[in-house]
């Protein structure tokens, strides 16, 4: 059986494909009951302008297509930032059994960092929740990503600059 930082770094590996796509790095994976990998997915939000395109439900549909039931009962999801609203409800219509994630997030996280889904009472399947696993790391590969970005943000910033330079020497000769 993996263990949740053996199954977390599948899901960093998902998280990395965001990267070359432009994509907010999260990466997901789940497993079934006997530890076997049935589902992978990345974020693709922008690459497919769809909101629902988080990692969770990529990964949940390429599993439920796998083993061609929507219930994912007695499996592990693993992700590398905690859920959102959205994606917490498909992990519990999913009857996925755990939920394991890496970095908290304070703006969307809703298993415990924006709010505990899971302790409202009334529903019908309540997901074990384990949280911090390779959570550095799981931070760290986001942060990477918004730097470099602000970073190739301010080079196309320097090059307009560059151009409306360039535009005006044309103009006064
Ligand atoms: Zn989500």
């Amino acid at each position: 059986m993996m263990s949740h930082v053996e199954a977390m770094e599948l899901a960093l590996i998902e998280a990395k494909k965001s990267v070359a796509l432009g994509e907010v790095p999260i990466g997901a994976v789940v497993l079934d009951g006997a530890g076997n990998v049935i589902g992978m997915g990345h974020n693709m939000t922008e690459s497919w302008n769809d909101p629902t395109s988080h990692a969770e439900i990529m990964a949940i549909r390429d599993a439920v297509r796998k083993v061609g039931d929507w219930r994912l009962t007695g499996c592990r999801l693993y992700v590398t930032l905690e859920p959102c609203l959205m994606c917490a409800g498909a992990i519990q219509q999913s009857r996925i059994a755990h939920v394991i994630y890496g970095a908290p997030s304070p703006k969307a996280g809703a298993l415990e960092s924006l709010l505990r889904t899971y302790d409202i009472p009334g529903f019908n399947h309540y997901p074990q929740v384990t949280a911090g696993i390779e959570a550095g790391r799981c931070a760290m590969i986001l942060a990477d990503f918004f730097r470099d970005k602000r970073g190739s943000h301010v080079v196309r910033e320097l090059r307009r600059d560059v151009r409306v330079v360039e535009g005006a020497r044309l103009e006064s000769e």
